[in-house]
């Protein structure tokens, strides 16, 4: 009846187990696969935020840091112009700082140099003091500043106590209330109920952790899976371009790809994406008839760096139009912006969703997927983590991966 240690256990889950916990759990799916029950070929792909055991209110904004250093720069150059005002003379022949190339180093140098011009000036007492006593604390205020910004490392926001955890909006709290809270974004793929492949994030997005989490299974498997279904949250034109650029057949919606199936969607004639298009000409056609010719285009950028091209289209002539009221409020002629390839991969998507194979897989999803975090986060509850740092929640995660498998094997 010995019982080991909890510390024994401890070290073997942080010391042992990391780096080859993704080896054992892929194995035990490999064998999963042997003996029929799992197949790679077909995975469900979704996301949930599960809390960290960081403390909740301990968090450090990205925000508000930069608000920090734009407000120092701008004292520092109020500071400037008033010394530069009093003693009449140009201080440096550089001009004060500004808030992007601010840094530790530079606010004590130009400091330094007002309280220099200062010293033997006879200006306002309070100026003196407060040169004198931001001096030493803006260095210091930035300097924590720098730290914490390459902690965030892109990020919004991260906890003090475990500052690998993002906060992010958790579904549910006791008020039933969405509250933020630190927590992993935890990226699954199951298969028959069975988990196959696991990733956790710092992003709430589920649409920016797709190619990441893909991109993990052909190391565990040696191939990639041949069929991702996923919900409207992964529908973007990367995701789309990435699976077919990895020979992936998507089941994968689209924001509104419900609503488009509505009559109201489909019969309304001044929703642009209802106007006819010409790509012979290049031009689409508006409820008056009146072509809306090409005038331009410009890139935009996802949060991912992903680059867009959009199309922009404009009516010729919306003056004394009758339909005027209906169709737009602008006091110029209408204009529309169109992503031609994205709509190409929507309408392609569209189609295999609504296949007899796209609706097997639409109902299979939160039964497969969606029933598998049920059982993790309501039956075993297991809704915050135990462990902090992202490496030691990996491992409790693989854990609790390997023990869902198994635990089914067993039911
Ligand atoms: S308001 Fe302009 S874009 Fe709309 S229907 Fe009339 S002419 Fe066409």
């Amino acid at each position: 009846m010995d019982v080991p240690d909890h510390n024994t256990i401890n070290r073997f889950r942080s010391g042992r187990l990391k780096g080859v916990l993704k080896e054992v759990f892929s194995t035990i799916v490999k064998f999963l696969v042997t003996e029929g029950l799992v197949s790679l070929d077909r995975v469900y792909t979704d996301g949930t935020k599960i809390e960290s055991s960081a403390n909740r209110y301990t968090f450090v904004w990205g925000k508000s840091i930069s608000t920090r250093i734009s407000k120092i720069a701008e004292q520092l150059n109020e500071l400037w112009a008033y010394a530069e005002s009093v003693t009449k003379q140009e201080l440096m022949e550089e001009t004060p700082l500004l808030a992007e190339d601010i840094s530790a180093d530079k606010v004590a140098q130009v400091v330094d140099r007002i309280d220099e011009a200062l010293r033997d000036v006879d200006c306002d007492k309070k100026v003196k003091q407060k040169v004198k006593r931001v001096k030493k604390a803006w260095p210091e205020q930035l300097k924590r500043y720098e730290q914490q910004e390459q902690i965030l490392d892109g990020r919004g926001s991260y906890s003090k106590t475990d500052p690998d955890a993002t906060f992010m909006r958790m579904k549910e709290d006791h008020m039933l209330n969405g509250q933020l809270k630190p927590a992993f974004n935890v990226q699954i793929s199951t298969n028959e109920q069975f988990i196959s492949n696991y990733t956790l994030h710092a992003t709430t997005a589920d649409t920016t952790t797709y190619t990441e989490h893909i991109e993990e299974f052909k190391p565990l498997y040696g191939f990639y899976p041949k069929e991702s279904i996923c919900d409207a949250g992964y529908g973007s034109e990367e995701n789309y371009l990435y699976a077919r650029g990895k020979g992936i057949k998507t089941f994968i919606k689209y924001n509104y790809f419900h609503k488009e199936q509505t009559k109201k969607w489909r019969t309304d004639p001044f929703r642009s994406s209802n106007f006819y298009y010409n790509s012979t000409l290049n031009c689409f056609y508006c409820p008056m008839g009146q072509p809306m010719r090409f005038i331009g285009r410009r890139k935009q950028y996802t949060k991912t760096g992903f680059e867009q091209e959009i199309h922009i289209y404009q009516a010729i002539r919306c003056q004394g139009c009758p339909l005027r009221s209906l169709c737009h409020k602008s006091k110029a002629n209408r204009r529309i912006e169109v992503n031609h390839r994205l709509n190409k991969l929507k309408a392609e998507e569209k189609e295999k969703l609504l296949s007899p194979q796209g609706l097997v897989h639409r109902s299979q999803r939160p039964q497969d997927v969606e029933a598998t975090f049920g059982n993790l986060k309501n039956n075993k509850n297991f809704k915050r983590f135990l462990c902090k740092g992202k490496n030691k929640v990996e491992v409790e995660f693989g854990l609790l991966a390997i023990a869902h498998n198994i635990a089914k094997v067993a039911s």
